[in-house]
């Protein structure tokens, strides 16, 4: 099963995306992660990604479209894959569509969590108190002043991918405003039915 997670930051999509590999066992491709294992690992790609990240802003579409090409070809991707945080532009969804074609491989839902926006400046707040209670350290954009910045990239770069999705009648659409446990739930009924 191919799937893309679609959402604002502070959506849930991490939270669900765990969910998801441990009842569909297929792994999650997380493009914020690699990125972040890159600039931890000083690699040039990190080097060059390091101050756009930071900034809130997207690294090239070249750049993370190159990621996910070469990562989807790992074995532990034969079964499927969840995408998070990729595609992001409607540049990379196009790239995204020419891979999978090439491949013979075909995506079989994108799932929006849909969330009010006034939701997600508290749970930013929730998630920096989570992490520094857990003795670990804050991601660096994640203040307050970045995430107004990601969002903003959000609604003008990824947010017209919604649409882009509904014409292909991929779109399923979740609410994202319930309890972690109903979420889930509203993301397995939709995984059930596309395959039981
Ligand atoms: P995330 O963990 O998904 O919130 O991503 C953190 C940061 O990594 C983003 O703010 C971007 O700077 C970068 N990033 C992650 N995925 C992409 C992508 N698909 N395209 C461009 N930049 C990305």
């Amino acid at each position: 099963m191919i799937l893309i997670f679609l959402g604002p930051p502070g959506a849930g999509k991490g939270t669900q995306a765990a969910h998801i590999v441990s009842s569909r066992a297929i792994p999650q491709l997380s493009t914020g992660d690699m990125l972040r294992a890159a600039v931890a690992g000083q690699t040039p790609v990190g080097i060059q990604a390091k101050a756009v990240m930071d900034a809130g802003k997207l690294v090239s579409d070249e750049i993370v479209a190159a990621i996910v090409e070469e990562r989807i070809e790992e074995d532990d991707c034969a079964g499927g894959f969840l995408l998070d945080g990729f595609p992001r532009t409607l540049a990379q969804a196009e790239m995204l569509d020419a891979m999978l074609r090439k491949k013979e491989r075909v995506l079989d839902a994108v799932i929006e969590l849909r969330v009010d926006e006034s939701a997600l400046m508290s749970r930013l707040r929730s998630r920096i108190a989570e992490t520094k209670a857990r003795g670990e350290e804050v991601r660096k954009d994640d203040n307050e002043e970045t995430f107004k910045k990601r969002l903003e990239v959000y609604k003008e770069q990824t947010a017209p991918l919604i649409p882009y999705y509904e014409k292909q009648g991929k779109l399923k659409v979740v609410d994202g405003m319930g309890s972690v446990e109903a979420v889930s739930a509203a993301i397995d009924a939709i995984l059930d039915e596309i395959r039981p």
